[in-house]
Parts: structure tokens; C-alpha cells; sequence
């Protein structure tokens, strides 16, 4: 009888360290415009994108926030973040249309004096009430130049500018400052991320095509240097078989 119990407790003691250790995880994805001429390799069409959201829905995947996965509200691996970068004029209709309508919670990192000069971009009085319906709104630099370790060196007063000035303009559009960076074109430096760390922001995210895993509970991830997958036409195939594999993989466990 005593030895059933102490089997009983072994086996509830085991159940609650898996249940506690196995934290949810993230694949970051990155895209940029919607405008649909055909003229980028990162734009989509609306009905690609409605597509492509039922693909990921198909394989079991669902989108959680940035905020939510930071934190650690997520459970499971087969989650996935919805970033865009660029802030262009395209993307509002995205927001409201397709991804908030199907509780997708997007997070913008924008370029903080092309969202203020830039045609290309939507305007700053749109980053306010995107942000008042949910999405969180990141840094993507000032001017969208290169903080890399060869920009530092050759430019270093405009590198820093990229990194110092986008946050506190952001933080009067939005009431706060942005704790999230990505940087413009993906590429970090040492430099860069000692003065993110300096500016406040908690984490910054480089990009390529490559999909990744991320746990932000792991003690050896980078805060300054956290992959996303930037969604190329080219690469859509691609991601959606490495979602398929990273599927297979799980059911194998
Ligand atoms: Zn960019």
C-alpha cells in the first residue's frame, strides 16, 4: 500500500515538473507590404495572405502577441508572432480587415521619421489608433540605415540617431515608449545592441529567411538578437514546409 502512494506521488511530482518545465515557443514571422503589384519579393496580395492564414490555421498552428510570448502566456511549440515591418500605407487595412477580425494581434515596428515624412508610410495619427486596438508598436530605427558594425564605423553619429531618437517620438504618438527594436535590414552589431540595452528596450530582433524556434525563457537567448523569418514570395513554399516538418517532428515526441 505505502509503496502504491510513493508510485502515485512519484508519477504527480513527474506530471507537474513536465507540465511546468515545457514552455510554449515561437516562430517569428516577419512581413512587410500588402499593396499587391507584384513589384517587391516581401509584398503579398490580401487573398495570399487570407490564404497563407488558413495554411498555418490547416497545420494546427495559431498566432499568439509578441507580449503574450515574451511573457510567457504561451504554451505548446506551435505558435506563431505576427510582426510587419516598415509601417507602409498599405498595412492599416490588413490590420482591420484580416488580422484583428481573426484575433491576430500584430506588432509594427516602424521607422520613426519616415512614419512622420514618408508616402510610403501610414501617418503617425494611425500608429495611435492601431495601437488603441491592440497592436504593439516597436522601433524599426529613425531614418531605416544600417546599425551594423561597418555603419558604426563609418557613421557613427547617424547609427546612433537610428537607435536613440525612434523611441521617444514613438512614445508621443502612442503614450509609451516601445520596449521592442527590429533592425533595419535585419542586421545587428555590438555596438547597436549595447546602446538598445542602454535606451531601454527589453528585446531587439534581427531577420533572414531561416525559420527558428524561439523560447524566451531560455537562458541563452540574445535579448538584442532574436530571430524572425522574413516572408519572401519566394520563401512561402519553403516555411510552410518547415512548419509541416517542425509538425512531423512533434508527433514524433
Ligand atoms: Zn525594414
Amino acid at each position: 500500500m505505502q509503496q502504491r502512494q510513493i508510485f502515485v506521488l512519484f508519477f504527480i511530482a513527474l506530471f507537474t515538473s513536465f507540465v511546468f518545465s515545457s514552455t510554449g515557443e515561437v516562430i517569428i514571422l516577419d512581413y512587410h507590404t500588402f499593396i499587391g503589384n507584384g513589384q517587391s519579393s516581401m509584398d503579398f496580395t490580401k487573398e495570399e495572405l487570407i490564404q497563407q492564414l488558413d495554411q498555418f490555421e490547416k497545420q494546427g498552428f495559431r498566432f499568439v502577441s509578441l507580449d503574450d510570448a515574451v511573457q510567457g502566456k504561451i504554451t505548446g511549440k506551435k505558435n506563431l508572432v505576427f510582426i510587419i515591418d516598415d509601417g507602409n500605407h498599405s498595412v492599416p487595412a490588413i490590420v482591420n480587415e484580416v488580422l484583428l477580425p481573426r484575433g491576430i494581434v500584430p506588432t509594427l515596428f516602424l521607422s520613426a521619421a519616415l512614419t512622420e515624412r514618408s508616402k510610403f508610410c501610414f501617418k503617425p495619427e494611425v500608429v495611435k489608433s492601431l495601437r488603441e486596438k491592440g497592436c504593439i508598436i516597436g522601433a524599426h530605427g529613425y531614418t531605416h540605415q544600417y546599425v551594423s558594425k561597418k555603419a558604426f564605423e563609418s557613421e557613427p553619429a547617424r547609427s546612433r540617431e537610428e537607435i536613440e531618437k525612434p523611441g521617444p517620438i514613438i512614445a508621443r504618438w502612442t503614450g509609451s515608449m516601445p520596449t521592442y527594436f527590429a533592425y533595419p535590414f535585419g542586421k545587428t552589431s555590438p555596438e547597436a545592441k549595447a546602446l538598445l540595452a542602454k535606451a531601454g528596450y527589453s528585446y531587439a530582433f534581427v531577420a533572414d529567411d531561416q525559420v527558428r524556434s524561439v523560447r524566451f525563457d531560455d537562458p541563452n537567448l540574445d535579448h538584442y538578437e532574436v530571430p524572425r523569418t522574413i516572408m519572401y514570395r519566394w520563401s512561402v513554399k519553403k516555411v510552410m514546409a518547415e512548419l509541416a516538418k517542425l509538425d512531423g517532428a512533434l508527433a514524433q515526441r
